[in-house]
């Protein structure tokens, strides 16, 4: 299992689609749980995996440390905003598996939603992430609203030199907020964000055929892993099934989008064996009866309990899920090609799964 440690609910940044506030939340700011209780959970699953998340989980950079040094997890993974990344010891640092940082792509639509000045130093500081040592993978974790145009910046996270970036993952701001916040939603569906996908998914397979090369895009790789495996009518994301998250007070909910909700919740660390959350919460209506279920598994579990902007806001969503999955199959057989041709490899689309990336944006 993965577990999603809420190490605080307080943030330093204030970005403009995150309406999650410290003060908002029926949960305590910051973990009021002991480290022994935690420790005695998580141990009971030998497989467990843990990921630091907020809030801003290097606000509790002691905590952190605490839990890395006394709690046996498989990987540790960390996602942050990256603005405290420099006080992060070189021999914690090391011990990641993985690191999702949030960045929205160029400086201006960084900055424009997480405020000025917050793009270089992110940037700065995860160019030190490698000099401290750090050989894990690096995610770019943007958050894509109605300003954003997909297809230049993920191109342009993707061609960072320094730092790196190994992979890219976006999120899109649907249903999180009110949807009268988006001016023209539509348009920009069917006239922006879908046609770029198109070209996204072009290029990605021009450079498997000149260069031999898998670019890391995870909503890509994730749909193309069910189009050519088992279709799983399971939630990329893992929310609720095999993916938890740990709110401040030690209840486990599927995850902290939902976490405020009762239907969201699953046990507690104090009395749940963390294996017997496994396979606890489904999406049901309509992903169930969906042509390509087997393929998005439902897209986000809270949209689907809570359905925020109602069935037409969510139908509209799928057609974005819809399109995606259309653009791959439509050059399935050209990648299938190049696998059988020993071009590339099955390796190279290989990921490590439920990483805190949903996969579906
Ligand atoms: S496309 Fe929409 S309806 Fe279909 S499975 Fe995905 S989220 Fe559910
Ligand atoms: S995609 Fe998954 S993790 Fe993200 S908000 Fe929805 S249910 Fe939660």
């Amino acid at each position: 299992m993965i577990f999603n440690l809420q190490l605080t609910l307080h943030c330093n940044l204030n970005c403009t689609y995150c309406q999650a506030t410290a003060e908002g939340s029926i949960f305590p700011p910051r973990v009021t749980y002991s480290l022994s209780t935690l420790k005695n959970f998580i141990e009971k699953d030998p497989d467990a995996v843990i990921a630091f998340y907020g809030g801003e989980p290097l606000l509790e950079l002691s905590l952190m440390e605490q839990i890395m040094d006394s709690i046996k997890a498989k990987y540790f993974i960390l996602q942050t905003n990256g603005l405290l990344l420099h006080k992060v010891p070189p021999n914690y640092l090391r011990r990641f598996h993985t690191i999702l940082l949030s960045i929205d792509g160029r400086e201006h639509i960084t900055d424009l939603h997480r405020g000025r000045g917050t793009y270089k130093k992110v940037i700065k500081n995860a160019r030190l992430l490698r000099e401290k040592g750090f050989q894990g993978e690096l995610i770019a974790r943007m958050t894509v609203t109605e300003d954003t145009d997909i297809y230049p910046e993920v191109n342009w996270l993707l061609n960072l030199e320094n730092p790196h970036f190994d992979s890219v993952h976006w999120q899109i701001d649907f249903m999180f907020n009110d949807r009268s916040l988006w001016k023209d939603l539509e348009s920009w569906i069917f006239k922006k964000y879908n046609p770029q996908i198109t070209r996204l998914i072009e290029d990605w397979v021009e450079t498997m055929k000149k260069q031999s090369k898998v670019l890391k895009i995870y909503p890509f790789l994730g749909v193309l892993d069910r189009l050519i495996h088992e279709p799983s009518a399971k939630l990329h994301c893992g929310a609720g099934w095999i993916w938890q998250n740990i709110c401040t007070n030690g209840i486990i909910a599927a995850c902290p989008v939902g976490a405020d909700f009762k239907e969201f919740h699953i046990g507690n660390i104090e009395d749940t064996h963390p294996l017997d959350t496994y396979n606890a919460l489904h999406v049901s209506a309509p992903c169930t009866t969906c042509e390509i279920f087997g393929i998005c598994g439902g897209r986000c579990l809270y949209a689907n309990m809570f359905k925020p902007w109602g069935e037409d806001g969510y139908r509209l969503v799928c057609s974005t899920v819809f399109h995606l999955v259309k653009e791959l199959r439509r050059v399935q057989g050209e990648i299938q090609a190049l696998l059988h041709s020993g071009k590339l490899k099955k390796k190279d689309f290989e990921y490590f799964k439920y990483n805190c990336c949903e996969i579906i944006p």
